[in-house]
């Protein structure tokens, strides 16, 4: 019987494992942490954000790093495959606001619950407590533990990224990555968020184009020549912002719409159309949401994640370079690059 190895029990490694098993394969995970899951129990402030049930390429244009990379396996394995998975397996889910998905339950504790009884129906080896240190490959791989040794007849490393390190995405599948297949171009280190020199960004907040918005301005003007400019702005700009705009464009604020000129309106709407946020310093990894950067997407068969230097090396989950905006992407990820991973290791044994 063919041997799998998955480094990682998070939302990706343990995916990967419960659509691996069958009766061919013997399918041990090993997880340093001493539980499963830690990352998925702070996901979505403890309610887990599990998918996000946008429509193929309205979810796709919510994937910021990578994208075109991932419309192999997405085609494979999309949100709404991920959502059968859990519900033909008894989770429970819920669509809300933004078409974020949820346990029905809203815990992100009934989601461990939920690997935790795939595992054992599985008969999956969960080894806890095990840090991964080395690999190495012969004629198998030959991973080194802080405990004993181990074979493998394929890999998945599914170690995570680097935010949150305290869940245990301390950067390990990096090292494993540089260590294992050497060349330059493994990691793209340049995209870390700590790496990034931006320190303002400009948001445009009108669909209109500068010309249209004076227009407006002066019709809206025009139905409230009585009222405070204030007030009136906030027909316009989101309220909070109404009095910094016209902070920015050095007006008095208790002017009447009436009473507001020409260069007046003019700052307004070029305070509108670029409104700059400043910022002095990320939060860096130990609050990050997702790690910006990580193993070189080039460097991977997007259908099989397979390694195109090590044959039978898989990468899954954020330990990739992809990432996604918030709202159950970064999870969907995950999963989708793991079924993509034990497929193809299904099709091989
Ligand atoms: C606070 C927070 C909230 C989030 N909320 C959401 C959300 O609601 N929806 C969403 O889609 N995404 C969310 N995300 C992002 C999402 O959680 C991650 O993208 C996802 O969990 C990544 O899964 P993963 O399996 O790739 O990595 P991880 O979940 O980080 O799992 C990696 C596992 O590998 C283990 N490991 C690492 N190195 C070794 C080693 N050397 N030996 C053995 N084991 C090792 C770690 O201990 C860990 O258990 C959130 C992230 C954070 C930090």
């Amino acid at each position: 019987m063919k041997k799998i190895g998955i480094i990682g029990a998070g939302a990706s490694g343990l995916y990967a494992a419960i659509n691996l098993k069958n009766q061919n394969t013997d399918v041990t995970i090993l997880e340093k942490n001493d539980r499963i899951g830690k990352k998925i129990l702070m996901t979505g402030n403890g309610r887990c954000n599990i998918t996000n049930a946008k429509f193929y390429d309205e979810f796709l244009e919510n994937i910021v790093t990578n994208q075109k990379f991932l419309y192999s396996s997405f085609s494979q394995h999309d949100n709404y495959a991920s959502m059968d998975f859990f519900q033909s397996k008894g989770l429970e889910l819920v669509t809300e606001e933004y078409d974020r998905v949820f346990p029905k339950s809203q815990k992100s504790t009934d989601v461990i619950r939920f690997f935790k009884r795939e595992i054992i129906k599985n008969n999956i080896k969960l080894i806890t407590n095990t840090e991964v240190l080395s690999i190495k490959k012969f004629e198998k791989f030959l991973v080194k533990t802080d405990k004993k040794n181990y074979d493998f007849d394929y890999l998945i490393i599914a170690t995570g990224g680097l935010s949150y390190p305290n869940t245990g995405a301390t950067g390990d599948g990096y090292k494993f990555a540089k260590n294992f297949i050497s060349g330059p171009s493994v990691l793209r280190l340049s995209s870390f968020i700590v790496g990034t020199d931006v320190r303002q960004i400009s948001l445009n907040l009108s669909v209109l184009d500068e010309n249209e918005l004076d227009k407006t301005l002066i019709e809206i003007f025009d139905k409230n020549p009585n009222k405070d400019i204030s007030n009136v702005l906030d027909n316009i700009v989101p309220n909070a912002l109404s009095p910094v705009i016209i902070k920015r464009a050095h007006i008095n604020p208790d002017k009447k719409s009436n009473q507001i000129t020409k260069d007046e309106r003019s700052r307004i709407v070029k305070n509108i159309k670029n409104f700059t946020l400043d910022f002095d310093k990320f939060g860096g990894f130990n609050t990050a949401v997702i790690t910006k950067g990580g193993v070189d997407v080039r460097d991977i068969d997007p259908k099989t994640m397979e390694s195109k230097l090590v044959f039978d090396l898989y990468f899954v989950g954020e330990v990739l370079d992809i990432d996604a905006l918030t709202g159950g992407f970064n999870l969907q990820i995950a999963f989708t690059s793991a079924f993509a991973a034990s497929s193809a290791i299904k099709e091989k044994i």
